[in-house]
């Protein structure tokens, strides 16, 4: 006897796909979350790799500290390598989904190095952002590297008001946390978290622990230590509803933020 469908399947066959009665009928399955207990950190790019040895060995000694208590999926940024290619291409008036190929190429340039210096430990940097191998990965040995850009290549959309790549590595370690359902998403950079300006170049910048990112546009600070894209996808997130931004040149910060600690700036989508 075949089964009588039901409303949804129902919906299904006769609608179209963004039909609100339909849609509505897709969200009445219960939450479910992939990877629960893992966090996803964003090493930076240009904020922590570039900088070499300095900033990176502390972190990858945290890391593989961090993993007896802690599962971590450990995404890299591109940095500026990446912005070189940007330049160059830019300058050529190729458009974004080839800006997009070239600033992954990047990052995965810096997850083939930290999955080296990681490798000793047992830990693996996974190819591109396939990631099917990771709930093994974080069964085994609870950390993997993975490239932080979205894979969008040459469907990247592009952005109306040029040829750079609006969905970057901040984008990508985000939708991977929230896909997965991760716990936490932590962003490791090189300042103490949200300024009310750019603390490099603004002296008188005052640190900003906690806000929303209604609060945040409103301050004019959309586009600024995070990726813009990424406040709407806050804003829109079924399971991570908060990031934190911290310091990845201070030691500690990073094991404190991974142990719930309020280090940094807490940016939340409310
Ligand atoms: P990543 O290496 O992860 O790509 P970025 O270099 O893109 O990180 O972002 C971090 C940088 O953002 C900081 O080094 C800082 O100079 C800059 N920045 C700009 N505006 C702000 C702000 N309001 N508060 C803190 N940092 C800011
Ligand atoms: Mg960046």
């Amino acid at each position: 006897m075949t089964p009588t469908p039901t409303a949804l399947e129902a919906l299904l066959m006769q609608r179209t796909l963004s039909d609100p009665e339909l849609l509505a009928a897709a969200e009445t399955a219960p939450d479910f979350r992939i990877l629960p207990d893992a966090t996803v950190l964003k090493i930076g790019g240009q904020s922590i790799i570039d900088r070499g040895r300095a900033a990176v060995f502390p972190l990858v000694d945290e890391i593989v500290a961090a993993r007896r208590q802690h599962k971590m999926l450990i995404g890299t940024g591109a940095g500026t390598r990446a912005r070189h290619l940007y330049s160059i291409a830019a300058g050529l008036n190729l458009p974004a989904g080839v800006l997009a190929q070239l600033g992954a190429s990047v990052a995965d340039q810096n997850a083939a190095m930290l999955g080296q210096l990681m490798a000793q430990h047992g830990i693996s940097a996974v190819d591109g952002a396939g990631l099917s191998a990771v709930p093994l990965y974080l069964a085994e040995v609870n950390a993997v590297v993975f490239s932080g850009m979205p894979p969008y290549k040459l469907w990247m959309r592009p952005s109306p008001d040029g040829v750079i790549p609006p969905y970057r590595t901040d984008a990508g370690c985000y939708l991977v946390a929230e896909q997965f359902g991760c716990r936490r998403m932590i962003y490791v950079k090189d300042e103490d978290g949200l300024f009310t300006a750019n603390p490099k170049t603004d002296k008188g910048a005052t640190f900003i622990p906690k806000i929303s990112v209604n609060e945040m546009k409103a301050k004019g600070l959309q586009d600024s230590i995070l990726e813009f894209p990424v406040l709407d996808l806050l804003q829109s997130a079924r399971h991570v509803h908060e990031v934190q931004v911290i310091n990845g040149l201070k030691p500690g910060n990073l094991t404190r933020a991974l142990g719930g600690e309020h280090v940094g700036t807490l940016i939340t989508a409310d």
